[in-house]
């Protein structure tokens, strides 16, 4: 990339004031940027409580073994080694197995199951009782257990980390994959802003040299310090010519979806294939010859081959009417999405977490797992999708646009992205003027 200085800088929001800042025109010189740079703060406020927490635990951290003269309580820390378990643990910093039975007959200490190598523990003693540990899962959660009583309460905590506007722009000149890496994009980053334009642009097929992309997304900061990417909140696409905007919004129900900024939702209501296929074993065919049965019989859906296993998701939003099992369909389940449209998924090996009748899924949800229970000659997805009760070939029916922003919603939607689409377009301004110089 020609312009490292403008996608390496991070510039924080004050809320409309430095909107006003950006909009007022920025030339390209450092002076400015540096400028920009003075006029931070967060864009949301953090959770000042939480945050007290971590300035605790980070003082436990520090040291390896502090004694606190007027309340004579022992500090110790230790990590994870590999091949770790807890006993160990506990063996190893002196503490008894009792305590530790305590500690996981808690309904949080089943969370203790899965300890990861590298991750911190803290012992809190008093007069060689211990009276608490923490478990430090990750820089933003930690499981912490008190002595209570006879035995320990247990105690999530999650720290929310500061979220800073940032920018990036590539030029597509090989993959959509490396040019992004160049820019300084993670890929975790790219697979998203991908899926986000799956529905309009072919990442496989349509993708030209010459094509960009522009992205405003959060970076996460933990005490001044980065610790990933956190959310895209607004990206421009530019494929071959054409121009795709995207903005985020989270609805009244708590759910975050792509919409471009007139509110149109950037998805399709249904996935094209519910599964990741290697091959398509059986086509929709109303006149088929059935491979057990040798007789003709409608084959009303599309059988896609996939390994024992593989992800199943739900094609789209909806309501799970059975998760079932017969001869015929072994573990199958039926999804009814509004009025109009059911989809049904046969011969799972297994059904997905929470599966049940009566849940509502979400669009991409895994729901089970392939395998070739019921009628099956080998591991497949048997995928039906039935429009006002009739079968319809799920590679070729007409799919309905996911449902744009609620009328009712419309007002908060145009108050809450405007100020995304605003950056991005002043962002897009500067590397326009930039490479145009
Ligand atoms: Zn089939």
């Amino acid at each position: 990339m020609s312009f490292p200085t403008l996608h390496k800088r991070l510039i924080l929001i004050t809320g409309i004031g430095l909107l006003i800042l950006l909009l007022s025109g920025i030339g390209d010189d450092s002076d400015d940027i540096a400028k920009l740079a003075t006029h931070t703060t967060n864009l949301e406020t953090p959770n000042s409580e939480t945050n007290d927490l971590t300035a605790e635990s980070q003082a436990l951290i520090a040291g390896n073994q502090e004694k606190t003269p007027a309340t004579n309580t022992t500090t110790q820390t230790d990590k994870v080694r590999a091949g770790d378990s807890l006993a160990k643990i506990f063996a190893r910093n002196g503490h008894s197995a009792k305590d530790l039975h305590q500690i996981s007959s808690t309904k949080l200490g089943k969370q203790l199951k899965n300890i990861f190598p590298g991750n911190n523990v803290t012992f809190l003693s008093n007069e060689d009782q211990l009276v608490k540990f923490i478990y430090h899962a990750s820089r933003l959660e930690s499981l912490e257990f008190t002595r209570a009583g006879k035995g320990f309460a247990g105690e999530k905590n999650v720290v929310y980390p500061d979220r800073v506007i940032s920018y990036k722009h590539a030029t597509i000149d090989d993959s959509l994959f490396l040019s992004s890496q160049r820019a300084g994009l993670p890929d975790k980053l790219t697979m998203r802003l991908a899926q986000i334009f799956q529905w309009d642009i072919d990442f496989v097929l349509d993708i030209r040299p010459g094509d960009q992309f522009f992205v405003l997304y959060e970076e996460l900061y933990l005490d001044g310090e980065n610790i990933g990417t956190g959310a895209i909140l607004a990206a421009d696409f530019i494929n071959q010519q054409n121009t795709y905007s995207a903005v985020a919004f989270t609805n009244a129900n708590g759910n975050t979806d792509f919409y471009t900024p007139k509110g149109v939702s950037m998805r399709k209501a249904f996935l094209r294939a519910p599964v990741e296929f290697s091959r398509i074993s059986s086509s929709f065919n109303l006149r088929r010859r059935h491979p057990l049965h040798k007789t003709i019989r409608p084959h009303r859906g599309i059988d896609y081959a996939a390994p024992r296993g593989t992800p199943i998701l739900a094609a789209g939003d909806g309501r799970i009417k059975t998760a079932s099992r017969t001869n015929s369909n072994g573990r199958y389940i039926v999804i009814q999405h509004g009025e109009q449209f059911v989809t049904k998924y046969l011969h799972l090996s297994k059904f997905g977490k929470n599966i049940k009748s009566g849940r509502k899924v979400r669009q991409g949800q895994i729901i089970g797992y392939v395998g070739s229970t019921g009628w099956a000659t080998g591991p497949h997805l048997h995928y039906e999708f039935l429009v006002n009760g009739t079968h319809k070939n799920p590679r070729t029916v007409k799919l309905p646009k996911a449902e744009p922003v609620a009328e009712r919603e419309l007002a908060t939607f145009r108050a809450a992205t405007r100020q995304y689409a605003l950056l991005l377009n002043s962002y897009k301004d500067q590397i326009t003027l930039v490479t145009a110089q």
